[in-house]
């Protein structure tokens, strides 16, 4: 993005939104794609030393579900806040206490600033550790393997009569039940 007259003076801010065309990223162990790229709003604000980016971003996320292993949909909203000095700073910045470096970037000397950067990095803390296709997923059947989010194999209700047949053969009143079976 290029910084025009608009931004020329401490104070001056502008709005912008747009468009990123990024396919895809990865987090940790997970892959994300981005069919639609994210989309930003934001706004650039000259804070005299440099440009101050803030504001938000959206985007539809693809990515694997963790328990059942189809495809997870999430859409995703970060905030952004990124600082783009106009020069490196001439003392050190001081650092607040738990920081072990200042989070800035330069605004290039063709005037312009990358947001890219900034804006994958909104998304990225905003992406879930663990992925889910809904919150309720239901899984993958450990007997079988099947979804068992689009079919009922009847393996876990089978688990449950074999539990629940343990119960009822490990009561005393086993052999009247027995009984009652032989009718
Ligand atoms: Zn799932
Ligand atoms: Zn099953």
């Amino acid at each position: 993005m290029v910084l025009d007259e608009r931004l020329a003076n401490p104070g001056d801010t502008r709005a912008v939104s747009g468009h990123l065309d990024e396919t895809g990223y990865t987090l940790g162990e997970h892959e994300f794609r981005l069919p639609s790229g994210m989309d930003y709003d934001l706004v650039l604000t000259n804070a005299g030393e440099g440009i101050l980016a803030t504001g938000m971003i959206s985007a539809r996320v693809l990515g694997v579900c963790d328990r059942c292993l189809d495809e997870a949909e999430l859409d995703i909203k970060g905030e952004v806040d990124e600082y783009f000095l106009f020069k490196e700073p001439d003392q050190e910045i001081e650092l607040g206490e738990g920081e072990d470096e200042v989070d800035y970037s330069l605004v290039g000397s063709d005037h312009t600033i990358d947001l890219s950067d900034a804006l994958l990095s909104a998304l990225l803390m905003e992406t879930p550790f663990v992925v889910l296709c809904r919150e309720d997923c239901k899984g993958l059947c450990p007997v079988c393997g099947a979804n068992l989010n689009d079919v009922d194999c009847g393996h876990a209700a089978q688990i449950e009569a074999q539990r629940e047949q343990d119960r009822m053969d490990a009561s005393p009143f086993a052999v009247l039940k027995n009984l009652n079976l032989d009718e």
